[in-house]
């Protein structure tokens, strides 16, 4: 709608000021003639008696009376124009912002959707870049557009008209001259647009470094790597650098060939119209030269116009591409697709059950992070996982909150397969505390409220009891309103974790995972924890973790190696079979 209305409002404006130019030359004609019917241009004579319809103010003076009324026309015409901008600049403005707002919406609620994996498919930085910059190019390719896309067309194609009209030797110069522009500029435009997307390209780099410099800031330092770390910067800030510089050295012929151009064209019209001057008689030479004045206000419209162009088009193209980038997203395929089944059936059997799986994160690849997994796990019974770094723990978690899907063997909830399950309904019964625990800005409190609307004051204090944080957390005048800053940065890295213990707690979820969550934690805490979780008999654990003291006294232990199973069972059945896990005991006993 108001990409209808604003260039059409703009078309009434160039129309107006492609009159202004006539209405000089009928102020000219009319001071030589005096009386417009003997004026020997058509369209002087009707402007002319335009001016003479507003009568006589200025008895006396015929000819400063026609300039007074004529400039006064010229001016309301401009004040019109003017109107006309400030209406269609407000309307390009607001479009311009309710589409780029909408896009931003749109892209931030797809990238929310989108599952680990999906996302992994773009990277961090091309989703910062399109939702920061690629929809403000979308924005501004608006704006232009209903400011620029029909104005500039509009004044170089009647001044055209208008100057062929007046005389035709100098239109003909003027239709000569303007292809030969727009043909310069198509060129050059042509070359440059095709720079755009590896520019976009280069700023996701950027944003892809940056966040990962700024959120590794204090690694960075440990390891006294800045000057390398500003140093790979710099470059991938240089690339971006060298590629835009290109494209405006491409882009920076434009201006200089279409002055070129222009003053090229004025010479010819001065040579043109010489000879007629020298050989007419005085009247009709003031004709030939309030025509030519007339033409060179035309000729200056087109120059203006033209070098309007190239910025309006660049922001479309660059608008082009970003929609492009944009629209990669919008319209990616969900890998991980929600079923419709919903979490509501009670078992007593095996909440979870792996049976052969493999799984690989790069897909059509051989080399798995987990090979061949199968076990069960009974509804209140307790999981322990243990294993090295990079041993495939954490996968496992994703594969049963389907992050990830498995690449074969299948994966069931519950007797389900997890495929058949509606994701938020999975995902609801499963209270899971991350190793790199995240708490969200805001208080204590309402970070509890994000895991379960419903929670009073009595049960959060519960939860922070049952994840040994109370103590900690009675001690803030505030208490529960206490502030958390933004990632949780305002507390130390064990009282993030109890805190988000407590609040996975609060959830009241079926199954409770703790994948390396009491890490930050010392011996004695990571116990009283373990001891609370202990009493709470009504409620399937996984716990992962490196140590072996912390899944001790779990049903069922799983103990990985580079992906691989090398031992299922208990705590004593593995002291026995397992030498990997009779390895990690005793190097821990001996440290403990
Ligand atoms: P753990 O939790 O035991 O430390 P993970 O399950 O996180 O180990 O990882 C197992 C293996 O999978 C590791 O070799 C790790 O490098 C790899 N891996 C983990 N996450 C990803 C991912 N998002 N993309 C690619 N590889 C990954
Ligand atoms: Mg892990």
């Amino acid at each position: 709608m108001a990409l209808t209305i604003g260039p059409l409002i703009k078309l009434i404006e160039a129309f107006f000021d492609l009159l202004i130019p006539l209405f000089m030359k009928a102020i000219i004609d009319l001071n030589q003639y005096g009386d417009p019917s003997v004026i020997p241009n058509q369209f002087s004579q009707k402007l002319g008696s335009f001016i003479r319809l507003f009568g006589t103010w200025i008895p006396d003076n015929q000819s400063l009376n026609d300039a007074i009324i004529g400039g006064t026309i010229i001016l309301v015409m401009g004040v019109i124009g003017f109107a006309f901008t400030m209406l269609t600049q407000y309307i390009a403005a607001r479009t311009a912002m309710n589409v780029g707002t909408e896009v931003r919406e749109c892209l931030y609620e797809k990238i929310i959707s989108l599952s680990k994996k999906d996302r992994e498919k773009f990277g961090n930085g091309r989703l910062m870049t399109s939702l920061n910059s690629d929809s403000y190019q979308i924005q501004q390719a608006i704006l232009f557009f209903v400011r620029l896309v029909v104005r500039s067309p509009a004044i170089i194609l009647g001044s055209l008209i208008f100057s062929f009209i007046l005389d035709w030797r100098i239109g003909l110069a003027f239709i000569a001259l303007v292809p030969t522009l727009l043909i310069v500029i198509f060129l050059v435009l042509g070359q440059s647009s095709k720079k755009y997307t590896s520019i976009q390209e280069a700023l996701d780099d950027i944003s892809t470094k940056s966040n990962d410099d700024i959120n590794g800031a204090r690694v960075i330092r440990a390891f006294n790597r800045q000057s390398e770390e500003t140093e790979s910067f710099g470059q991938t800030t240089s690339n971006y650098q060298n590629k835009s510089i290109n494209v405006h050295k491409i882009n920076s012929l434009i201006n200089p060939i279409v002055f070129a151009s222009t003053a090229l064209i004025t010479i010819l019209i001065v040579f043109l119209v010489r000879g007629t001057l020298l050989n007419d008689t005085d009247a009709e030479k003031v004709v030939i030269s309030s025509t030519i004045i007339a033409e060179m206000a035309y000729l200056a419209q087109i120059f203006f116009a033209v070098t309007q162009l190239p910025p309006v088009l660049l922001d479309i193209i660059k608008g082009g591409v970003a929609r492009k980038r944009i629209n990669q997203i919008l319209s990616l395929e969900p890998s991980i697709t929600s079923g419709n089944k919903i979490n509501d059936s009670f078992t007593d059997g095996d909440i979870i059950a792996f049976k052969n799986v493999y799984f690989s994160y790069k897909e059509s690849s051989d080399h798995y992070a987990l090979n061949d997994l199968t076990f069960t796990l009974k509804k209140n019974q307790t999981l322990g996982v243990i294993g090295g770094t990079g041993s495939g723990k954490s996968t496992i978690i994703n594969l049963v909150e389907r992050f990830y899907d498995a690449s074969k063997g299948e994966v069931e909830y519950k007797g389900i397969n997890v495929k058949d399950y509606d994701l938020s309904s999975l995902r609801k019964e499963i209270g899971l505390v991350n190793q790199k625990s995240r708490l969200f800005k805001g208080t204590i409190k309402s970070n509890f409220l994000m895991a379960n609307p419903n929670i009073s004051d009595e049960e959060i204090e519960i939860a922070l009891k049952q994840a040994e944080a109370y103590e900690f957390v009675s001690k803030y005048d505030d208490y529960l309103n206490h502030e958390v800053v933004e990632g949780g940065n305002n507390f130390s890295g064990g009282q993030r974790q109890r805190l988000c213990i407590a609040r996975a707690l609060a959830k009241k979820s079926e199954l409770l995972v703790f994948d390396d969550s009491t890490s930050a934690l010392d011996l004695l805490t990571d116990k009283k924890i373990r001891e609370h979780l202990k009493e709470m008999k009504d409620i399937t654990k996984i716990i992962i973790s490196q140590r072996v003291a912390t899944i001790s006294d779990a049903d069922q232990i799983i103990v990985l190696d580079k992906g691989f199973v090398v031992g299922i069972g208990t705590h004593e059945q593995l002291l026995k079979n397992c030498d990997i896990y009779k390895e990690i005991y005793e190097t821990q006993i001996q440290k403990g």
